[in-house]
């Protein structure tokens, strides 16, 4: 059940001062008190809310929290049990590296520029995507692949320090080896110490005077770098491969990024793919076709025979069990539906045609389907 939104509880505007929220609280309380409504459940239920509502309101530092969060910043530990980190109690002084950047974002843009861990501590390195085409039977039967990945990596020259070797890294002169900048502030919600990441050296606490010269201070290069990838039987267009820690490394200690190789699969020259079936088309002759006969068809494992039935019209579709994608990651494969058409001949010798005459003389506009479908048309156009 949703929750009720705290300030309708109380029925004051959320613009409301303390002083109006306290006003409220106690005509309210007063109001519902159980001593004044013995028996009733329905008062004694809203003078819970009433309370609730109160602690949460009349508490400058819970109201913020609740205006920004709503509920969910008192549910789950919430924010009371120190569940985000050390809370300085008197001041809004956080640590945030308790929880996610997401809701240290949120923070600094309510209380100005928080103190965030992450920035200082280590951090995971960037994913990298990768497109990855495959053939049709590469992405059917799986395959190993080597390709070629840009990323950073540790420069051999100075191991990461960015530092000239021979010479040292200095201490930041702006904000002394510390890495952070301090700034007090008078609020209504009280004093606010801002902490700032130092600008000069982006935290660090030490300045590169003597850059290495070949990663120019970083630390880190570009480098192309071979990478073996096992594709997986069955797998299809738009699937991902994830490579753990094969992304971009990470900073300070932090681990690396991952890598996503996004797959792609080249259309296949007579087979359709769907899900784990195979489609295929194929002509049959017109005496296959009438007489029925054994033809071949084309699988992935290559050509097979089928015996088709005396009578088989274009558009039917015959089903090769087993014969399809194989089920990525699992047992069995899926199958081949086979739909075939009748192929009308071009160029017959004169002994073909001779025979075909003969055929037709002897045909003539005996079958039943001709019959009536020549039946209806007279019908339908009202000729004779
Ligand atoms: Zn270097
Ligand atoms: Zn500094």
């Amino acid at each position: 059940m949703p929750k009720k939104d705290l300030y309708e509880i109380l029925g004051v505007d959320r613009n409301a001062s303390q002083e109006e929220i306290k006003k409220a609280y106690r005509r309210l309380a007063k109001k519902y008190h159980p001593d004044l409504n013995p028996g009733d459940k329905e008062a004694e239920q809203k003078f819970k809310e009433i309370n609730e509502a109160y602690e949460i309101l009349s508490d400058p530092q819970k109201r913020a929290q609740y205006d920004q969060f709503g509920h969910a910043a008192f549910e789950q530990g919430g924010f009371q049990q120190g569940g985000f980190g050390d809370f300085t109690q008197g001041g809004f002084d956080f640590d945030f590296g308790g929880f996610g950047d997401i809701f240290g974002d949120i923070f600094s843009d309510f209380f100005g520029t928080g103190r965030r861990k992450a920035e200082k501590g280590p951090k995971k390195g960037a994913d990298i995507r990768y497109d990855l085409t495959l053939t049709f039977e590469e992405a059917a039967f799986g395959t190993e692949k080597e390709i070629e990945v840009e990323r950073f990596e540790v420069c051999d020259v100075c191991h990461g320090t960015g530092v000239k070797p021979g010479s040292r890294p200095e201490t930041c002169p702006v904000c002394h080896g510390t890495g952070e900048i301090r700034q007090t502030q008078n609020t209504p919600f009280g004093r606010i110490v801002n902490i700032r990441t130092c600008p000069r050296c982006h935290g660090e606490g030490k300045i590169i005077t003597d850059p290495c010269q070949k990663c120019g201070g970083t630390g880190r290069i570009r480098k192309r770098r071979k990478i073996k990838v096992t594709i997986p039987a069955g797998i299809d267009e738009g699937q991902m491969l994830t490579l753990r820690g094969e992304g971009e490394p990470g900073l300070r200690g932090g681990p690396n990024g991952d890598l996503y190789i996004v797959i792609h699969v080249k259309p296949h020259e007579i087979f359709k793919r769907e899900g784990y079936d195979v489609y295929v088309k194929i002509p049959i002759s017109f005496a296959d076709a009438a007489l029925g006969g054994e033809i071949k068809i084309p699988t992935l494992d290559g050509m097979v025979s089928f015996t088709i039935p005396e009578g088989t019209q274009t558009g039917t579709k015959f089903k090769l069990r087993g014969k399809g994608i194989p089920h990525i990651g699992g047992r069995g494969r899926g199958d081949q539906i086979v739909e075939v058409y009748v192929e009308v001949p071009k160029r017959l010798s004169e002994k073909q045609k001779e025979l075909l005459r003969e055929f037709k003389r002897l045909e003539g506009e005996n079958t039943a389907e001709h019959k009536s479908f020549f039946q209806r048309m007279r019908d339908a156009f009202g000729g004779s």
